[in-house]
């Protein structure tokens, strides 16, 4: 060998380190934020507040009187939202619904008495009628969050984000009797194409992100007290939050800490909106 050659092998060994650190750096935070799909969600609500929704301007009065930040923004929402001070926060449940998780947090909220808004995926809806039903019939909002939940097929054009509202606000129908122009996109709207949201907003639907979160739904989101720690963490010094958690199956601790959550607000002297 060449004098040469023993530095080439050393700078091979240290290469092959980097790049084994790299790759396991990678596969972490990979899965750290690939859970649900697209987590670009802002937590800090103090930095700016993320919570966008499309309304008919005459609607602005009546549904984000609280100072939810809408979109379009204009020069009187922004002074609402400014001048806000009354607090409400508002309980979304993304992803359900489940025969296991959804009972529970249904017989939750009824022992509180607050309602809540759950956005649903059509597909599971369709074999589970009996909750969708009775998320309606106690006052909650069924929304739109998909039928698929399929990023890739979502989100491959406007036309397929459309017909997979559209096929959700079907099986809605078909159970509640009426469609939802309430809507969130799997996800969150935050990164998305403009022609994207765009489409979403010129099919009449309002969407609706968060500010605040469980975390539920992230990888290690561990137990109770942990998803109750987050949304008081993330919602801290908020007076208007939108809070984002899931009734998806596996979701087991998130009923315990809904009930915490709520006990929380109450004694913080929060109402509670749905959209
Ligand atoms: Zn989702």
């Amino acid at each position: 060998m060449t004098e040469t050659a023993q530095p080439y092998c050393m700078n091979r060994k240290y290469f092959a380190a980097a790049a084994a650190i790299l790759a396991v750096a990678f596969a972490v935070l990979w899965v750290a934020y690939g859970l649900e799909g697209k987590t670009r969600q802002t937590f800090n609500c103090a930095q700016s507040i993320p919570t966008l929704a499309v309304l008919p301007s005459n609607e602005y009065e009546e549904a984000f009187s609280s100072g939810i930040q809408t979109y379009p923004a204009d020069a009187q929402t922004t002074e609402k939202v400014s001048h806000t001070t009354e607090k409400t926060v508002y309980l979304t449940f993304d992803d359900g619904p489940s025969d296991r998780i959804t009972p529970k947090i249904l017989d939750i909220l009824d022992s509180e008495n607050v309602k809540a808004t759950f956005f649903i995926v059509g597909q599971q809806a369709e074999r589970r009628r009996y909750l969708i039903r009775r998320e309606a019939e106690s006052g909650h909002t069924v929304a739109v969050h998909s039928y698929t939940h399929d990023y890739k097929k979502i989100y491959r054009s406007p036309q397929s984000l459309i017909e997979d509202i559209d096929r959700c606000n079907d099986v809605i129908e078909s159970i509640t009797g009426r469609r939802s122009c309430v809507y969130r996109f799997p996800g969150g709207s935050y990164g998305l194409k403009s022609d994207i949201i765009a489409a979403a907003a010129e099919h009449g639907m309002r969407y609706v992100d968060w500010n605040a979160s469980t975390r539920d739904a992230e990888w290690g989101a561990g137990g109770t007290d942990d998803l109750y720690r987050n949304a008081v963490e993330t919602s801290a010094n908020c007076n208007n939050i939108v809070l984002l958690s899931h009734d998806s199956t596996d979701k087991k601790y998130t009923p315990e800490a809904t009930r915490k959550i709520i006990k929380y607000y109450k004694q913080k002297g929060y109402t509670f909106g749905t959209f």
